[in-house]
């Protein structure tokens, strides 16, 4: 599997849209290799996690072509995650050679969301490609050639208006498990991912840490570092995880001051690989 990293920011990005604080100051000068834009995460060619305003300049900053998007796995509404307005443009005028139906998956509010934002401007031989499929905690689904991809949805602790989801995908032998976004996940859920995998090993994991360096804590809707290395104590208690699992840190705040020293400063002492816009990962 290949994993491209293609924003690695907060919902406000960093530097963040209406903010001149002293951090988003110091990144608009330094330029874009340190801008972090919205949660967006392409795996291989078809299939993508989350869709935010910033999948456009995602798209034409790393050279990512939609029309072969199948299957979109949404974690949660909130807008940097599923920005629903763009989906009127997959057809019609607007874009052509997407074949077939793309299918998007996530949580009630997610479909809920889809209909308020496509219902002014959507054509009806624009929406007859588009499918919204509910998804529920702990039920897989498959897809892809020879249905290759199987998706674990498991619930995040994220929102109380709404069930958000974070994802254990599977294409063969390699296993990605996506944690954003997400504060801590507990004992409990670890050991129903653990028994879902039975005995497997984890390749990757990505961390949701928003709050780098500070702590979000047992309730939390974001995670940082130290919540990252409970997270990962767990995980090796459970056997999810191998000495060869890899872990990529991704989703910054800039409240925390997410600069190129701070991230370096995290992977030397935490050990995690920190993800910036365009990192690509295979496992
Ligand atoms: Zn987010
Ligand atoms: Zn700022
Ligand atoms: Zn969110």
């Amino acid at each position: 599997m290949k994993i491209r990293y293609l924003g690695t920011g907060a919902a406000e990005g960093v530097p963040a849209m209406f903010c001149n604080c002293e951090t988003c100051k110091k990144v608009r000068a330094r330029g874009e290799n340190e801008y972090h834009t919205r949660s967006q995460i392409y795996v291989d060619e078809s299939v993508c996690i989350d869709f935010p305003a910033d999948a456009y300049l995602h798209s034409v900053r790393f050279g990512v072509d939609y029309t072969k998007l199948k299957h979109l796995i949404i974690t949660h509404s909130h807008c940097d995650h599923f920005y629903a307005h763009e989906f009127i443009l997959r057809g019609y005028k607007y874009g052509y050679g997407n074949e077939g139906t793309l299918t998007i998956y996530g949580n009630a509010e997610v479909k809920k969301v889809f209909e308020e934002c496509t219902r002014r401007e959507m054509r009806e031989d624009v929406k007859k490609n588009l499918q919204v499929v509910e998804l529920k905690a702990f039920e897989p689904v498959s897809f892809g050639e020879a249905n290759e991809y199987t998706v674990l949805p498991i619930p995040a602790q994220h929102s109380k208006a709404e069930q958000a989801f974070v994802f254990l995908i599977e294409k063969g032998e390699k296993r990605y498990l996506h944690l954003t976004d997400s504060g801590r996940l507990s004992r409990e859920i670890i050991a129903r991912i653990a028994a879902y995998l039975n005995g497997k090993t984890v390749n990757l994991v990505a961390f949701d840490c928003t709050f780098l360096f500070a702590t979000g804590g047992e309730v939390s809707r974001h995670m940082g570092l130290e919540d990252n290395l409970a997270m990962q104590r767990v995980f090796e208690e459970f056997g999810m995880v191998s000495s060869n699992t890899q872990y990529v840190i991704t989703h910054y705040s800039h409240n925390n001051l997410p600069l190129v020293e701070t991230l370096k400063k995290a992977q030397k002492i935490y050990g995690f690989q920190p993800a910036f816009d365009g990192l690509i990962m295979e496992i």
